[in-house]
């Protein structure tokens, strides 16, 4: 049967293949029966994986953050507790034992009985911890089945696949990178979400909120995406399967036209220079900002370094990281941002600790409250100053105590480099996010103890509308072009122009043809975006006049009506 679903649209892009589901609980595992001379194996397979989950909590709890010790210990212990319960740890063996059946079947079993008697529970918190017995019998389970991470499935190569899950992690989906699928959807998720980041840096169609796609997909059904509607079909007939493949043919040949454009200089009509820079996530990005003419890094995401692993890069793997991208770049500019954990990018064993952890420990929150984490990664960011032009940028400052702050570290840093001998570059610029409106209000500080700016617009509008960017549920409210997003961006752009101090865009508006114009027309010349959208952003700087868009720009700064608004930007892009 043909249905359609409308979700997301996150990355354009039209991607017909065939549905491969993964399994969000892994908890739907296969039944089978064991020949009897099989059992003492299986019985020793489950004791094998039940103590290599043990260990991997011992090794969290050796390697915990130090900054929340007392709420990560308490999870850590709940969850030994809950590992250590007969139910998960003795039942399922003798089940094995007595039914002769497989040691998932057997833990499922179990799990289900466990999470059936927390949910009679009428105490909220105790029934709540039925979430705490499912995540450690997922741990238990993906020991047993060889997969400690969330590991990609294998992609298919005979046939194109469209990867369909509940909900994908910017960590999960970072594994899929070397893999080629056709295109993602969840159900879950907003578009300037982490792992909608990913995706595009992935330059692969994706649609996400789609709500119930995982549970109506079957395996194997065909796909259509259409990634720039936010549009899914299920099982399509002939004549559309038929239309969407003309369509599909035509974007990727608009699409190839437009690397055409890889080593135009991006000059307005009226001849001003507008640098085009790329986000990466990792130094492997850097094939592609080329591929498509980007001629600087604006925004290296190092936090992807800390993703996907038990342990931390230490400084020496982080030098070389930064060290690649820098050398990588050829003397052109490349941003990195100090780690941006926290909220939706966690390191393993940290997940839990926040109860709102977009306004929680993030960012330079967590490198200030982590001292040694900071220093480290500081020290590997300013020794590779030394083999390109790079600057350090830092993450969700709010204002000057913790500009403050992070400039004597920075200063300690480079004392412990002198100390050592260690070059680096003494000139080094350092630049600030502005993502809160707080610290886009207290501009002036900014612009005093920093050497540029760079806005994030995901989280200067999630912060300032109040509006969790990961919630598919208040997508529709998450509004680049709402009045007070719209002059808080003026106030910065004009207030750092008429400071003199470099301001950039790097969020994902900058990425977006619809407000090239109207950026440009508030004063912005330095856009960071992710490295396939570079061409269509030039096309569009290309043909655009200064002079000609300054009145319509006005008129929409001016305009408090949605509807005006989005009329007069009509215009402004007509
Ligand atoms: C932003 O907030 O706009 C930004 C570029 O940072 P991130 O998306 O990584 O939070
Ligand atoms: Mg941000």
């Amino acid at each position: 049967m043909s249905f359609t679903l409308h979700g997301i649209a996150v990355t354009s892009g039209i991607a017909i293949g065939y549905a491969h589901l993964i399994s969000h609980t892994s908890l739907e595992v296969a039944h089978y029966v064991l020949p009897k001379k099989f059992i003492g194996e299986e019985v020793a397979r489950f004791d094998a994986a039940l103590l290599a989950t043990r260990n991997e909590f011992a090794g969290l709890r050796s390697n915990r953050p130090t900054h929340a010790a007392a709420e990560f210990d308490a999870f850590l212990e709940l969850h030994q507790m809950i590992l250590d319960d007969p139910q998960l740890s003795v039942a399922p063996r003798d089940m094995i034992a007595s039914e002769y059946c497989n040691a998932e079947w057997a833990l499922k079993v179990h799990t289900d009985a466990l999470v059936a008697q927390f949910n009679q529970f009428e105490d909220a918190y105790l029934k709540e911890r039925q979430l705490d017995v499912k995540q450690v019998a997922e741990r238990l389970l993906k020991r047993l089945t060889g997969q400690p991470g969330h590991q990609p499935p294998p992609a298919r190569h005979d046939v194109e696949t469209i990867l369909v899950a509940h909900d994908l992690s910017p960590a999960d989906l970072i594994q899929f990178k070397p893999q080629q699928y056709a295109a993602f959807i969840t159900d879950l998720g907003g578009a300037t979400s982490h792992t909608a980041i990913v995706a595009r840096g992935l330059n692969t169609p994706c649609v996400m909120g789609l709500h119930h796609a995982r549970e109506l997909i079957r395996e194997d059904d065909l796909l259509i995406l259409d990634g720039e509607q936010g549009v899914l079909i299920v099982n399509p007939d002939k004549p559309i399967l038929a239309e969407y493949k003309l369509r599909q043919s035509e974007w990727e040949l608009e699409r190839k036209k437009l690397k055409r454009l890889r080593t135009a200089r991006a000059n307005t009509l009226d001849g001003s220079f507008i640098e085009l820079h790329a986000n990466i996530e990792k130094p492997e990005d850097i094939a592609e900002v080329k591929e498509n003419g980007a001629t600087g890094i604006g925004l290296f995401r190092s936090e992807f370094l800390f993703l996907n692993r038990d342990d931390l890069p230490g400084e020496e793997e982080q030098f070389e990281a930064y060290r690649a991208v820098a050398e990588g770049m050829e003397g052109q500019p490349v941003t990195i941002r100090t780690f941006d954990l926290g909220a939706d990018k966690q390191i393993k064993g940290a997940a839990r600790v926040a109860n709102n952890p977009a306004l929680g420990l993030r960012a330079i929150r967590l490198c200030l409250a982590e001292p040694q984490l900071f220093r480290t990664q500081l020290r590997a960011l300013l020794r590779a100053t030394h083999y390109g032009n790079v600057q350090i940028l830092v993450p969700m400052l709010s204002g000057a105590s913790e500009i403050n702050q992070t400039l004597q570290f920075i200063a300690a840093a480079r004392r412990s480099l002198d100390d050592e001998g260690i070059s680096y570059d003494h000139e080094v610029k350092i630049g600030g996010m502005i993502e809160i409106p707080a610290a886009a209000l207290a501009l002036n500080v900014f612009a005093k103890k920093l050497d540029f700016l760079s806005i994030g617009t995901n989280d200067l509008i999630q912060y300032t509308l109040a509006i969790d960017r990961t919630d598919e549920e208040v997508a529709h409210l998450y509004d680049p072009l709402h009045p007070a997003v719209l002059h808080l961006l003026a106030h910065v752009i004009g207030a750092s122009n008429r400071s003199g101090v470099p301001v950039s865009v790097c969020g994902e508006m900058a990425g977006e043809t619809a407000y090239t114009r109207l950026l440009l027309g508030i004063g912005l010349r330095r856009f960071s975006m992710y490295p396939a959208q570079v061409p269509i952003i030039k096309q569009r700087v290309l043909t655009t006049s200064l002079p000609e868009i300054a009145g319509l720009t006005q008129r929409i700064l001016r305009a408090d009506d949605p509807m005006k608004i989005r009329e007069l930007l009509d215009k402004l892009n007509s």
